[in-house]
């Protein structure tokens, strides 16, 4: 299950400004690499395909230590190698929630999330091999609520 990303180099799908600043190391097994890149493969290259435009991971795999720094959820797929959180540069917060609206309909996923905290927006995606559930969401002001398209 080897897969080579178009626009992605591997460490975008690991570094960490949370992990550099706390001295974790985040750093991917060669198992957990290959899962990140097929996981890649079905979410942010089938995006930056989508925008045209350069798309920038925020967030990709947490290793145990990181996400409990972060505050994740002891179940995030972000743990298991299965998400991605993204923005674009120069989008406004309309723009990327367009983006996510036509994402929403246009490609498999388990979870697409339009997420806005402390003055910032960017989408997450997660992706299983099996199961994936199409479940759209908005999480603002601290809550999930369901997107209505
Ligand atoms: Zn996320």
């Amino acid at each position: 299950m080897k897969v080579d990303l178009k626009h992605f180099k591997d460490l975008e799908l690991w570094r960490s400004n949370t992990a550099t600043a706390f001295k974790i190391d985040n750093k991917p097994t060669r198992k957990e690499l290959n899962k990140l890149r097929f996981t890649a493969s079905k979410t942010i290259e089938l995006v930056r395909e989508i925008v045209g435009c350069a798309v920038v991971v925020t967030s990709g795999k947490r290793c145990k230590e990181l996400n409990r720094k972060i505050g994740g959820s002891s179940t995030s797929s972000h743990v298991r190698c299965e998400a991605f959180d993204f923005m674009v540069p120069g989008f406004s917060p309309s723009m990327l929630k367009s983006l996510f609206k036509q994402l929403s309909t246009s490609l498999e996923y388990d979870q697409l999330i339009f997420e806005h905290h402390n003055g910032a927006y960017w989408i997450h995606i997660s992706w299983k091999e099996e199961d994936n559930r199409q479940q759209a969401l908005t999480y603002e002001g601290g809550r999930y609520e369901n997107f209505e398209n």
